[in-house]
């Protein structure tokens, strides 16, 4: 580091927020280039043990900075997210950059374009550190399907970060960006938030544009932001949402000032809590954080009652239904002629595709492949793929019905606190059990805030999920301020 270049752990004293950084940039107290610089340093000393980056953005990243810095001089205010560092999940694409969805099969790919996500945040001010490592194609749910490797949560490197998002989630918890953008589609946003002790953010389906984003499963995937604390996720989830004409289903529906409206305390709120997320398998420590959240709204004047969600107990098969149906037919095109990997060895034009999806995809991901190819095939179509889609619709009705009574719907975010790295990895179930609380608000549409709610014994992590209804973002983020006010960490 040159002498000139503040440690980064000088400007994350706390209390330390996006606004605060901001303020600081923006009257030039504090340089971009140097928070920018101070960044990379951080990175370069803890990626080695965390696996948390892929790539960096660094010529791009100090551009930007030095552009943030010099409309600071000229006293023009360079946005509301002015030198802010971010990191980018590696699932959604940067102009030039490499872009490898964790999987071997994008390896040399470098995208011609931005995703509107990506390119709002820089337009907004922010500085893109570089790609974050996830589970190959978004696919898991511990950062371990990754061909580059696993992430290693910065609480305890011998668990991990939760996924598939585990490099995003780690990115904040261990202070390698101020913020991230990730993606979700069964989980991948709330459950590494959860297992990082960050907050992270589900916004309904539609309200962020998908173009740019890897796809994994359309009707599910959604792009989010994560950040250390509930207003600064909120703040970034206001530049990146509104409609997007080059994605069809991005709504047109009023982006609000979702910063503001976390500000509204929760008094008077009815919060709904549901048995059905209470039940057996449910760690009695993440049960007792989440209670204890529950406690803490109670206490800040919201109404709490039960809600009735019977149908979650079909919504792990339902969800791996319609996820890999999708899926299979998203990832066909991978041939090794359009992006990425080929394989060398192939005499044929049918054994090159056939060899370079062999060698270029991961084991995850050649499941899902198969489960969802058979899902759609002829005989099992109507019994699978079409009855998937009826129960997903029953799900998405329960929840409005639930909805009509009760402003917002608390969950544990995860049945468990982070579990250690290989202990689930031979177990595909027991792994896919891990998204039980999860999926249903992404087979609903419906938007959700994952924020700290206490800690286990052994220190570790537990993040509680608020549920509001469609394009309700703003009661979602209130209700997450008021756990987070609690401060029961
Ligand atoms: N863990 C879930 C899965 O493996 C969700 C992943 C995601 O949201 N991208 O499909």
């Amino acid at each position: 580091m040159s002498s000139e270049v503040k440690p980064v752990e000088s400007y994350v004293e706390t209390p330390q927020t996006l606004a605060e950084l901001r303020a600081g940039i923006t009257s030039g107290a504090t340089k971009a280039a140097d928070l920018a610089a101070g960044y990379y340093e951080r990175i370069a000393a803890v990626n080695p043990r965390l696996n948390v980056y892929l790539s960096l953005t660094k010529e791009r990243a100090l551009e930007q900075a030095a552009r943030v810095d010099e409309l600071a001089a000229k006293g023009e205010v360079p946005g509301v997210l002015a030198g802010i560092p971010v990191g980018i999940k590696d699932v959604l694409v940067m102009r030039g950059a490499p872009a490898t969805a964790g999987s071997k099969i994008l390896q040399g790919y470098h995208p011609p374009y931005d995703a509107t996500s990506v390119a709002r945040l820089e337009a907004a001010g922010a500085v893109l550190l570089g790609k974050l490592n996830c589970d190959e194609f978004a696919m898991g749910s511990s950062n371990e399907n990754s061909a580059y490797g696993p992430v290693r949560n910065p609480v305890d490197a011998e668990r991990v970060p939760g996924g598939s998002s585990g490099g995003w989630a780690a990115a904040v918890a261990a202070n390698m960006a101020v913020a991230t953008l990730g993606s979700d589609t069964g989980g991948s946003i709330r459950q590494p938030a959860s297992f990082c002790g960050v907050v992270g953010v589900l916004p309904t389906y539609g309200r962020v544009s998908r173009y740019g984003l890897i796809a994994f499963a359309s009707s599910l995937d959604r792009v989010g932001p994560l950040a250390a604390n509930v207003r600064d996720a909120a703040t970034i989830l206001g530049v990146i949402a509104g409609h997007d004409p080059k994605d069809a289903t991005s709504s047109a529906a009023a982006v609000i000032d979702y910063a503001a409206e976390s500000d509204k305390g929760v008094e008077r709120l009815r919060i709904g809590a549901p048995a059905e997320y209470f039940a057996e398998g449910l760690d009695p420590e993440v049960r007792g954080c989440s209670e204890e959240g529950i406690s803490a709204l109670e206490a800040e004047g919201c109404t709490v009652k039960p809600v009735a969600l019977p149908h979650t107990k079909y919504a792990i098969p339902t969800y791996y239904l319609v996820a890999t149906a999708e899926a299979s037919a998203n990832l066909a095109r991978f041939d090794g002629v359009r992006y990425g990997y080929r394989s060398a060895d192939s005499e044929t034009l049918a054994a090159m595709y056939a060899h370079s999806r062999d060698q270029g995809f991961g084991a995850e991901v050649k499941r899902r492949i198969l489960l969802g190819t058979y899902a759609l095939s002829a005989g099992y179509y109507d019994a699978y793929y079409l009855k998937a889609q009826q129960v997903r619709r029953l799900l998405a009705k329960e929840y409005l019905r639930a909805f009509a009574e009760v402003d917002a719907i608390v969950t544990p975010t995860a049945p468990t606190a982070p579990f250690k790295l290989g202990e689930k990895t031979g177990d595909p179930l027991a792994m896919y059990l891990a998204d039980i609380y999860t999926v249903t608000a992404s087979l609903a549409g419906i938007c959700g805030v994952t924020v700290p709610c206490g800690k286990t014994s052994a220190g570790l992590p537990v993040g509680m999920q608020v549920l509001a209804r469609h394009f309700d973002e703003g009661t979602a983020f209130r209700v997450a301020r008021g756990v987070e006010r609690a401060g029961i960490l």
